[in-house]
């Protein structure tokens, strides 16, 4: 088991462009399996449920060199465990919670890296920003100065075919490049989170900086 984690892990790291970074979809995976992974040379994980990703945390302490990304729904009375407990927070889907986010990161004199969640196409499964609704809150989230805006993060619909998954990778990219174009001080596009199992190469393809790999190095996950 450990051993097929790590070859895959080696294979699929060294199909990835040099400057893409796997993160490792770690959700209902067990702490032992993380350890496997960080053996194999994986830092970045990915947890979509707080209380889950508390309890591994908790017994990988000693891995103090992990750096760990939320990549689920965020909802507003969790957003303070997420921020302590996570460096990074893909999900980050409304103005609100941003702006939460800000206040909390400041009592806690924290800066955490956030990306943008944007809803290419409308997708009635799927929180996030459109895009008109996302350039017209960006002058509110540039005075989000606690936050390190990092860039923008996609999922698409689900049921899409390749070149329909891949133009909405293209259209994150372009709205990415667009809102570099305005010059924010706060708002940066540096990253953009987009790519699962079944799509990471049609996202690395558009430009994407981190794929959230899990059923590919974990295997299926039980429903
Ligand atoms: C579960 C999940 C992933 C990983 O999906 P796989 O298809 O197993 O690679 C990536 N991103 C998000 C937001 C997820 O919830």
């Amino acid at each position: 088991m450990s051993s097929s984690i790590s070859e895959r892990i080696i294979t699929l790291g060294s199909s990835l462009p040099d400057s893409v970074r796997l993160i490792a979809v770690s959700k209902q995976v067990s702490a032992e399996i993380i350890r496997c992974a960080y053996a194999a040379g994986i830092r970045d994980f990915g947890e979509s449920r707080i209380q889950e990703a508390a309890s591994k945390q908790a017994v990988l302490q000693d891995l103090s060199d992990i750096t760990w990304h939320f990549i689920g729904h965020l909802q507003n009375n969790k957003a303070k465990k997420a921020i302590e407990q996570f460096q990074w927070i893909h999900s980050v889907d409304n103005l609100k919670l941003a702006q939460r986010l800000n206040q909390l990161a400041q009592e806690l004199k924290i800066s955490p890296q956030i990306c943008l969640q944007v809803k290419i196409r409308p997708d009635p499964n799927k929180s996030g920003w459109s895009p008109s609704q996302l350039l017209a809150d960006l002058a509110a989230l540039d005075q989000c100065e606690n936050l390190q805006i990092q860039g923008l993060m996609t999922i698409p619909p689900l049921g899409l075919n390749d070149s329909e998954a891949l133009n909405v990778f293209n259209s994150t990219s372009k709205l990415a490049k667009e809102i570099q174009e305005q010059n924010w001080s706060n708002v940066q596009m540096h990253h953009l989170s987009m790519g699962m199992s079944g799509d990471y190469k049609l996202a690395v393809q558009a430009g994407a900086t981190m794929v959230r790999l899990g059923t590919i190095l974990f295997g299926e996950r039980p429903v």
